[in-house]
């Protein structure tokens, strides 16, 4: 029977919408760093990744427009062609220098580093050991390079060791994890998975996306907090979360990067980053490295955020970090509450599956050096009332 693909589409669309997983874009007219203006009303954003509000900050308008006036626009090339700009090479090592690491080599987003790398590092024939929470550009680069794959439950070190001992027969073994997990915000045992790593002779790719800019005395992350820089084979993250601009990087050994330069196709394959961006990392890093006081006083606002929501009785997973998951349940729950949040002028969207697993809907509270102090009291105040209106 001929089906029109046109019926065929329409069908999984009112499937979604009849599931309440329908997902619906909020468009933001003008935004002030955490204030967003939506429809024609302001509201606070705790949905955002721009959590040291750089992404609005004078530093890095000045050094994007100074490099847009120089440069223009687009970069006109790929790296491998007339796309390398010394701005790029300078990116890429003060990366470098920021991560501890030896070399770096940059991406034009955090997504496109781990569809192109991880398919660079194994093949047909090798294995590729993930984490069950692992970002969704993992687990596409994971598929994209045909090795096998295999997926231990979040953070469980004895399972991760028991796939190791059962991938012996794979000539080279890769293991992927966040350092940071995006929606549940709680941390990886990297010491642990190291270990493993070592005694089982496994690759070891970490993803910094979230830990970048908040984690660690100089700010350069998780690795750094644990005290393992220079230990971990690839050490992958992006600029688009807290440094406030865009674009991703993997940091490690020179022969490591040197052989993902030649080997990476969405490195090779795909115009470079424009230069306005590129120069604007370069600050963002600048920024953060010179800017311990500010993480301190940021993270005594987290802790105290979280132990509000504690206070509530909220459950908050395991969450260690400035992304705070304030669970709810089921997702038709989550929709009202989300609802509500609006009404009252909070920018946060319920993650619903499968994003996250099914009846794990959730708030991801993101919360940002730049916020207010009044916003963070809304907040507190506004999930004080849901407590009483929809439990
Ligand atoms: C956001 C994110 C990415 C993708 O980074 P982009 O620069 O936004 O493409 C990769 N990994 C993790 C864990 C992320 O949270």
């Amino acid at each position: 029977m001929f089906i029109p693909c046109h019926n065929l589409f329409q069908r999984e669309l009112e499937l979604l919408e009849s599931r309440n997983l329908f997902r619906r874009q909020k468009v933001i007219f003008s935004s002030n760093n955490m204030l967003v203006e939506v429809d024609g009303r302001e509201y606070i954003n705790f949905s955002s990744n721009n959590y040291l509000g750089l992404a609005g900050s004078d530093i890095l308008k000045k050094a994007a427009s100074q490099a847009l006036e120089r440069y223009g626009v687009g970069s006109g090339a790929s790296r491998l062609m007339s796309g390398t700009f010394s701005i790029h090479r300078e990116l890429e090592e003060a990366i470098s220098k920021f991560k501890k690491e030896e070399d770096a080599i940059i991406f034009t987003s955090g997504y496109m580093a781990n569809i192109g790398v991880i398919p660079a590092l194994v093949g047909r024939g090798d294995a590729v050991i993930v984490d069950r929470l692992n970002h969704a550009s993992i687990i596409d680069g994971a598929r994209m390079s045909q090795a096998r794959i295999f997926v231990y439950p979040h953070c469980n070190t004895i399972a991760l060791e028991n796939v190791l001992k059962r991938t012996a027969c794979f000539s080279k073994r890769l293991v992927v994890t966040d350092t940071l997990f995006s929606m549940d915000g709680d941390i990886a045992p990297l010491p642990q998975i190291l270990e493993l790593c070592e005694k089982y002779r496994s690759i070891l790719m970490v993803d910094e996306a979230h830990a970048t800019g908040i984690f660690g005395r100089r700010g350069s992350g998780l690795v750094e907090e644990f005290g393992l820089s220079g230990k971990i084979d690839v050490v992958m993250g992006t600029m688009s979360k807290a440094l406030g601009t865009f674009g991703g990087y993997v940091a490690g050994s020179r022969i490591i990067i040197e052989y993902l330069r030649q080997r990476v196709r969405t490195f090779i394959y795909t115009t470079s980053l424009p230069l306005p961006l590129a120069a604007s990392c370069i600050k963002a890093i600048e920024y953060i490295e010179n800017n311990g006081e500010e993480r301190e006083s940021f993270w005594k606002r987290i802790e105290y955020v979280r132990s509000e929501f504690l206070k509530m009785g909220y459950d908050l997973l395991n969450s260690k970090s400035q992304i705070i998951p304030v669970v709810i349940g089921p997702v038709d729950k989550a929709m009202e509450i989300e609802r509500y949040l609006f009404e009252q002028g909070i920018f946060a969207l319920a993650i619903r599956p499968p994003t996250v697993p099914k009846d794990s809907s959730r708030f991801r509270i993101t919360i940002s050096s730049s916020h207010r102090e009044e916003d963070i009291q809304k907040l507190l105040h506004v999930f004080r009332e849901i407590k009483r209106r929809f439990f």
